[in-house]
Formats: structure tokens, C-alpha cells, sequence
């Protein structure tokens, strides 16, 4: 392998991703998708700065698209940018931030596990109507006050059977709990 020798010197270390910084790519993947995990990733991992046209053409999507992702991010703290001078041109370049991340990754862990317990109490605590047709659901005060018939397709609801729901979501919380011990939270 040919050694780099111009920029060496300037380059700072680049992040890796593993623990934390995984933790958080994989998470980023789970909100916004993969589009959004690979632009992380070309982040992170880029050898030197990078700026939004370089990231879209190395997943293969406009600069829009990518800008777009990159603004939703950034609103997230999860990266911020800094204007790097590249020969007489600037570049707006885009870094992880690495101070937040275990912050984020706390916020966020204690925001979806709250999400899901009031789904799961909702869905303990509550009679629930299906329609076999569509799958539109109703609460039953809802389905009573249109006699027990799907608005959509007059089908005749059903109870619902959360069982299989509340599994997914227990075992979504445990795996919650699971992350958040690795911070020492729980
Ligand atoms: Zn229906």
C-alpha cells in the first residue's frame, strides 16, 4: 500500500465506530433509515472533511436528499458542521459530535422507552376493536358509536388480540433496559 504522506499531519484521528459511536449509527439507522446511517457512517468515517455534495454522490442520492438528512441530524445534535478552507474555496464540512453522544443516545433511549410503555398500558388497559377487512382499529367507546360496523367498509369489528403485540413491545423495552445498563442508567 502506497503511504499517504501530503495531508497525514493534518488529519485528526478518525472515529471508529464501535461502542458508543455504534450504538448510535445503528440507532440513527433504526429512526431515519439506512440512507441515514450511511451518510453517518461517510461522516464518521470520511479521512478527511466532508461536505454535503461528497456525501450524497457516496450513497448515490442528490445533494437535496442528502442536505436534507444532514439538516435532520443536525437538528438532533448528532452532527455539526464547520467551514474548512479547501484552497481558495470554503467547504462546509460535517463532523459527528462526539461530546453528545452519549447524551443523545440517553435522551433518545428514555424518550422510546416512554413512547412504547404508554402504548403498552394503553394496549393492557384497553378493549380494542379491529376491523377483519382493513385492519383499521378503533377504541371500543369509538366502535360502539358506530354499532360495531368498520366506518371505512361496514365490515363488523372484532376484539383485538394484543397479545402478540404486547410481547413485541415488552421485548422492545427489555432491550431498551439492556442499552441503558450499558450507561449505568438502570
Ligand atoms: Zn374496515
Amino acid at each position: 500500500m502506497p503511504r499517504r504522506k501530503k495531508s497525514e499531519k493534518k488529519e485528526k484521528p478518525r472515529v471508529k465506530i464501535e461502542g458508543n459511536v455504534k450504538v448510535l449509527v445503528d440507532l440513527v439507522g433504526k429512526m431515519y433509515g439506512d440512507k441515514a446511517r450511511k451518510l453517518l457512517e461517510i461522516i464518521i468515517t470520511s479521512p478527511e472533511p466532508i461536505g454535503e455534495d461528497a456525501i450524497g454522490k457516496l450513497i448515490g442520492i442528490k445533494t437535496n436528499e442528502a442536505r436534507r438528512i444532514i439538516q435532520r441530524l443536525a437538528d438532533e445534535s448528532i452532527i455539526r458542521f464547520r467551514r474548512i478552507k479547501r484552497g481558495d474555496k470554503g467547504i462546509h464540512a460535517w463532523f459527528l459530535n462526539e461530546d453528545q453522544v452519549e447524551g443523545i443516545l440517553l435522551t433518545r433511549l428514555k424518550k422510546t422507552r416512554e413512547k412504547l410503555l404508554i402504548r403498552l398500558n394503553f394496549l393492557k388497559e384497553h378493549t380494542i376493536m379491529v376491523c377483519p377487512r382493513c385492519g383499521r382499529r378503533y377504541t371500543f367507546e369509538e366502535a360502539m358509536n358506530n354499532d360495531f360496523r368498520c366506518i371505512d367498509d361496514g365490515e363488523l369489528l372484532e376484539e383485538y388480540d394484543p397479545s402478540d403485540e404486547i410481547g413485541f413491545l415488552e421485548k422492545k423495552i427489555r432491550e431498551i433496559d439492556e442499552d441503558l445498563k450499558k450507561f449505568g442508567v438502570l
